[in-house]
């Protein structure tokens, strides 16, 4: 069962799961950067598959989480090796950290989910990449 600390953002778990301490300085699943003071994030039950005993509850970052949910930036610009994309890139762009990647993710995604026209938002998007070198 999924947990979660820090604030809430209106996500659909926040009402059925338990709100937690935050869990100061245990490594996130994804990015495996201690967790802060001040984070938000969820736990979740990983499976130790070498012992198959008990799941281990392990915290994400909030927008590490929801990076595994909507996918890296340049799997949301279409771009990525895994969507057929001309380029063969990675799904993070270049030189970020996982973590950097996540929440360049998430900001994406509010982006191109709050723009009025949406490809034009996916084509600055691409141009900001291309200015910081990234793409
Ligand atoms: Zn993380
Ligand atoms: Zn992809």
């Amino acid at each position: 069962m999924m947990r979660w600390f820090g604030r809430a953002y209106g996500a659909p778990y926040e009402a059925d799961c338990e709100h937690i301490p935050t869990p100061v300085g245990v490594a996130c699943l994804w990015c495996s950067e201690p967790i802060a003071e001040g984070d938000d994030g969820v736990t979740a039950g990983v499976l130790d598959t070498a012992t198959m005993t008990a799941p281990r509850e392990v915290p994400q970052h909030y927008e590490c989480h929801l990076r595994a949910i909507v996918g890296g930036v340049m799997h949301q610009l279409g771009r990525c090796t895994c969507c057929g994309g001309p380029d063969g890139l990675a799904p993070d762009p270049e030189g970020m950290t996982k973590r950097e990647g996540a929440r360049a993710a998430v900001a994406l995604y509010d982006l191109l989910r709050g723009a009025p026209d949406r490809e034009l938002a996916r084509l600055m998007a691409e141009q900001h990449l291309r200015d910081l070198g990234r793409l």
